[in-house]
């Protein structure tokens, strides 16, 4: 997909109309970040900050995401494309209907087209879901490299930051210490893409 392509997608997602979350949004939540970007993360959906912002991640969750990246040494801004199952606010933060996840998939398969990266997080169960059709939970799946399907694309699934806000402790063994342990696998396999592409530039 080229640059025009996905602007034009980016447009036509930006007035969507598709499913009923459109009606009550403030703002469409797209993307943040370059593209195309080596790391692409996916999460859930616009909380009531991202749908004020029409940025995602950027409340609470948001924050220790970005310090989450911070502690491995990657810069959220520069480094990660960021974007959600669905573009738009859920009410009352529940998680997307399978309805409004379908009417918005065709934009997320745009957007890993476009940004084509080497490595996807995936944040929570939701995620999983939609994006590896897989429903175990979270506990399950979480730190397991996979690939995403017909593609050469490393799949990282990791807990969503909101749930690391409600189970705040550190100690070995708690979902926060397990996200750590997947970050740094993240950060390794950053660091491995980048060799790879220095020696073959
Ligand atoms: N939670 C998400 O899953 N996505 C956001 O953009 C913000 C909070």
């Amino acid at each position: 997909m080229d640059l025009m392509n996905y602007e034009e997608i980016k447009r036509s997602c930006l007035s969507c109309q598709k499913c009923a979350l459109a009606t009550k949004r403030n703002k469409v939540v797209f993307s943040s970040g370059p593209a195309p970007c080596d790391i692409m993360l996916i999460g859930e959906g616009p909380g009531a900050d991202e749908d004020e912002q029409g940025l995602p991640f950027v409340g609470r969750a948001g924050q220790l995401l970005t310090r989450i990246f911070e502690s491995v040494g990657i810069e959220r801004d520069k480094e990660i494309y960021i974007t959600n199952i669905v573009k738009c606010r859920p009410p009352e933060n529940r998680a997307p209907l399978k309805e409004e996840t379908e009417d918005c998939y065709p934009y997320l398969e745009a957007q890993i087209e476009y940004v084509n990266p080497k490595i996807l997080i995936l944040t929570g169960s939701p995620a999983c879901k939609v994006v590896l059709k897989n429903e175990m939970p979270m506990s399950k799946i979480r730190g397991n490299w996979t690939k995403l399907e017909g593609t050469d694309i490393s799949v990282m699934p990791i807990f969503h930051p909101s749930y690391l806000l409600r189970n705040p402790s550190k100690e070995k063994g708690s979902p926060k210490w397990f996200t750590w342990q997947d970050m740094i696998e993240v950060k390794n396999a950053l660091d491995c893409v980048r060799k790879v592409k220095a020696l073959t530039q």
